[in-house]
């Protein structure tokens, strides 16, 4: 029978485990008018957070189109830049003040 042994942390895990959770200034959230994109993935590689992907259904225009995981965008907006078609908008919410601008 194996003997339950008490677990000996790293200094990473005991540092992590300590650390205080950074929290982000600005939160974004990205709206897309799928009915416009058209699945050139621009936007996809422009985003460093990879909160965007190519979604699964199909718009009218016969493209997959892009869905954005909110929870992982920081706002920065280079998406809504780079798009062609400009069919990204970009909200950003400072979390501190709860203000939200649109760019
Ligand atoms: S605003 Fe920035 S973080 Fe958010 S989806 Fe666009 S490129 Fe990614
Ligand atoms: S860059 Fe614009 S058109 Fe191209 S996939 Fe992204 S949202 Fe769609």
């Amino acid at each position: 029978m194996q003997k339950h042994l008490p677990k000996f942390l790293t200094m990473v895990e005991i540092l992590t485990a300590i650390a205080p959770v950074k929290q982000r200034k600005v939160k974004g959230k990205v709206l897309i008018d799928s009915k416009r994109c058209k699945a050139c993935e621009i936007c996809i590689a422009e985003c460093k957070e990879q909160a965007l992907s190519l979604g699964e259904n199909i718009n009218q225009r016969g493209y997959r189109f892009i869905v954005a995981n909110n929870d992982l965008c920081t706002g920065c907006v280079n998406c809504a830049l780079v798009c062609p078609d400009a069919v990204i908008t970009v909200y950003r919410t400072n979390v501190k003040k709860k203000k939200e601008s649109t760019t």
